[in-house]
């Protein structure tokens, strides 16, 4: 397992973890720019805080500071109620796509989504096994065009307690078997025959409960293992979506499952993704960051 008491080079930032400190919205340029000052060299940044920083700009931020992506946030969200909407889906994710590459990303993040509508509290139907079959449907077809332009795609399974608003891919063996139909041979999207064009991202969050996690990253090994997301379960958890606790302030065993992600041939950023509404946006960029270098050299 590599070695990362001594440095921070294979830590990534997902921006979710430093944009919303003290009640403002913090730009993404101010971000790059806190992240690119402590040595950081690879964040995964959210469509939204692109679009507003323009798509171009951030690109030659990035180029400038020798800033790479471990991942872009993110496409999916395909089902939909009707024949338009999931149309409108399969634009946007083929948006998200040209984005991700523009940016070269290492890949685009899926949150595959679930019951069309649950996000915003009335779920224009409740067949969740409706909403698995477009979420197939739609990987495959985005997968098509990610193929042309060699982007690969990862499925991130979110815990099940976000199934009917988020993701309908729960567990890491769920994904892997979408991968394995959609994508049998696993080859790569980029030319990189070590990746596939269709892989999952792994967020200790959302499965460091499953029982069968050790034997599924063994089955994804590193063709399909395409982004590594930690943070931690904190006790008591206050929050469904906004309370993951800060990489030692909790319950997952960091170390025992990036040995068993590197031991299944990973070997790219582990990306410190932490929602925290009650703590860690509280607080500034500044010590967020900083506590994230110091966590990463000691518990991850
Ligand atoms: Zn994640």
């Amino acid at each position: 397992m590599r070695d990362f008491t001594q440095d921070h080079r294979w830590l990534s930032i997902n921006t979710a973890t430093v944009r919303k400190q003290q009640g403002a919205e913090v730009p993404l340029a101010r971000i790059i720019d806190q992240c690119a000052e402590r040595g950081i060299r690879a964040i995964s940044p959210w469509r939204d805080q692109v679009a507003a920083a323009g798509l171009d700009a951030t690109a030659r931020q990035l180029r400038a500071h020798g800033m790479e992506l471990s991942g872009y946030c993110r496409g999916g969200f395909f089902p939909a109620a009707d024949a338009a909407g999931l149309r409108a889906a399969l634009d946007d994710n083929r948006r998200a796509i040209d984005e991700a590459k523009t940016l070269n990303a290492a890949c685009l993040v899926l949150v595959v989504g679930a019951l069309p509508g649950a996000l915003d509290g009335t779920p224009h139907y409740t067949d969740l096994a409706r909403a698995r079959s477009e979420v197939v449907d739609g990987i495959a077809a985005s997968l098509e065009y990610a193929r042309q332009v060699g982007m690969p795609l990862a499925i991130e399974p979110l815990h099940p307690m976000q199934a009917a608003d988020r993701a309908c891919i729960n567990t890491l063996e769920h994904a892997l078997d979408i991968c394995d139909a959609l994508d049998p041979l696993a080859t790569g999207a980029t030319g990189d025959a070590r990746q596939a064009a269709l892989g999952v991202a792994l967020d200790v969050y959302h499965v460091w409960w499953d029982p069968k996690l050790q034997q599924q990253i063994a089955r994804a090994g590193k063709e399909r293992l395409l982004a590594f997301h930690v943070c931690d379960w904190r006790l008591p958890t206050r929050d469904l979506l906004s309370d993951r606790g800060m990489m030692g302030d909790g319950v997952i065993e960091l170390k025992k499952i990036r040995q068993w992600v590197e031991a299944a041939g990973f070997a790219g950023y582990s990306e410190v993704e932490i929602f925290s509404a009650l703590d860690w946006w509280q607080r500034t960029g500044e010590e967020t960051l900083d506590t994230c270098i110091e966590r990463h050299r000691s518990v991850v």
